[in-house]
């Protein structure tokens, strides 16, 4: 293959504009929520772009849409590359939009220079990945996948009480092709980091290994509401203090397990909340991730064994829920060596990097062979308006997506 064989990334950064029009906010952001008028109106403009470049366009029952480069020997399974189409309510133009765009470029090139593949290669737009209108996140993933079934992805419902099922009908995306038993030759997926790191390292491309592993908590801490005033200090039982004592021991616990580990207490209710009562009751939220399975595993006994301790010397009552858990996600060896080798051959600057976030390509990584390609994003910000990427670093990742795709559809 042509060593110096390239994307038109003037062509790929016009094509991500003007669907960024689609749902263009004042500050310069999207806001495409799933299966709303405006998501089918980039669906169609998507679909239309993927029939202009000759590609057959197949539909599945949860809106999934593939547009199909036939193969040489079109019984190999295909390679597919993808991301998807919605976003936050106060998104970006570069989420899920830059991977759907950059495959879509991909076949473009392919045709401009007329390589035929041995395997079929296709462009996918998963439905309704952020999760913000339709909760969880990376539905039409994972029913792909088999982590959700087709009747309780169809059954969520948004906040007005409107189904999955339903807004896909009435947009015109319930498809009838049944593609998820299908084997898949590869998966790829490009995305912006989301993060700081490759932008602070001045790296062009993010080799993406796999995803971090999580585990959420529900702490409830008890101790005895009393007046402020008459309770003298030895004799209290103050839930906020042990759980402040706890947040500042899982920050530690983060902290201990650096680089890779990430420890966030965001949410608490602190009951009765009044400012001249002893509080009697706190629940707090605890997210530990780390991508290596035991380190995370090691975290949670840390956890139990500062939070425990913490509440036996306040005299503190001390309830623990595990309320999800969700192991790390190591990509394909030979997908990420393939994004790692072209990197290299291309002579863009690289790092190996684990993803934070959830993508579509965690659920398909355990159908298919899987990687991701990270390109840096203007101070690591996303889901938000002003989310931003430079033209550059948006070429060259397409450019990675490009023989990464050749190398496992095998030109001929
Ligand atoms: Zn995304």
């Amino acid at each position: 293959m042509k060593q110096n064989l390239g994307v038109d990334g003037d062509r790929l950064w016009r094509s991500l504009m003007e669907l960024a029009e689609i749902g263009a906010t004042e500050k310069g952001g999207v806001c495409r929520l799933a299966l709303t008028d405006l998501d089918r109106q980039a669906r169609d403009l998507f679909v239309r772009w993927c029939r202009e470049a000759g590609c057959t366009v197949a539909v599945d029952p949860v809106g999934n849409i593939f547009a199909r480069r036939p193969g040489r020997n079109d019984d190999l399974p295909p390679v597919i590359a993808g991301s998807h189409l919605d976003s936050q309510p106060t998104g970006g133009k570069f989420d899920g939009a830059y991977g759907v765009m950059a495959a879509l470029e991909v076949i473009r090139t392919l045709n401009d220079q007329s390589i035929a593949t041995e395997a079929p290669v296709e462009i996918v737009a998963w439905t309704n990945e952020e999760g913000s209108r339709f909760s969880p996140a990376m539905v039409g993933s994972g029913v792909y996948a088999g982590v959700f079934t087709l009747d309780e992805a169809l059954q969520k419902k948004d906040i007005d009480g409107k189904s999955m099922g339903d807004e896909l009908r009435r947009i015109g995306y319930a498809g009838r092709e049944e593609l998820s038993r299908r084997a898949v030759g590869a998966y790829f997926e490009a995305h912006i980091e989301q993060g700081p790191i490759l932008e602070a390292e001045k790296k062009t491309i993010g080799v993406v290994t796999g995803a971090q592993g999580q585990r959420w908590y529900e702490i409830t801490v008890t101790g005895q509401e009393a007046h402020a005033g008459p309770t003298p200090m030895p004799r209290r039982r103050d839930a906020l203090v042990g759980a402040a004592r706890m947040i500042e021991a899982a920050h530690q616990i983060g902290l201990h397990h650096a680089p890779d580990a990430c420890a966030t207490v965001g949410f608490m209710q602190v009951s009765p909340n009044s400012r001249n009562t002893i509080p009697g009751r706190v629940f707090f939220t605890v997210d530990f991730r780390h991508p290596d399975d035991e380190r995370l595993s090691e975290m949670d006994h840390d956890l139990k064994d500062a939070f425990q301790w913490i509440a036996r010397k306040a005299k503190l009552d001390l309830d623990i829920r595990e309320f999800w858990y969700f192991p790390p996600t190591p990509f394909d060896d030979a997908c990420v060596a393939a994004v790692r080798d072209t990197a290299t051959r291309l002579g863009y600057a690289h790092r190996d990097i684990v993803s934070g976030a959830g993508h579509d390509a965690v659920y398909m990584a355990r159908v298919a062979p899987t990687a991701m390609i990270f390109v840096p994003c203007k101070d690591g910000i996303s889901h938000n308006e002003i989310e931003d990427a430079r033209p550059d670093d948006i070429t060259a990742g397409a450019n990675v997506l490009l023989h990464a795709v050749l190398d496992r559809a095998k030109p001929i």
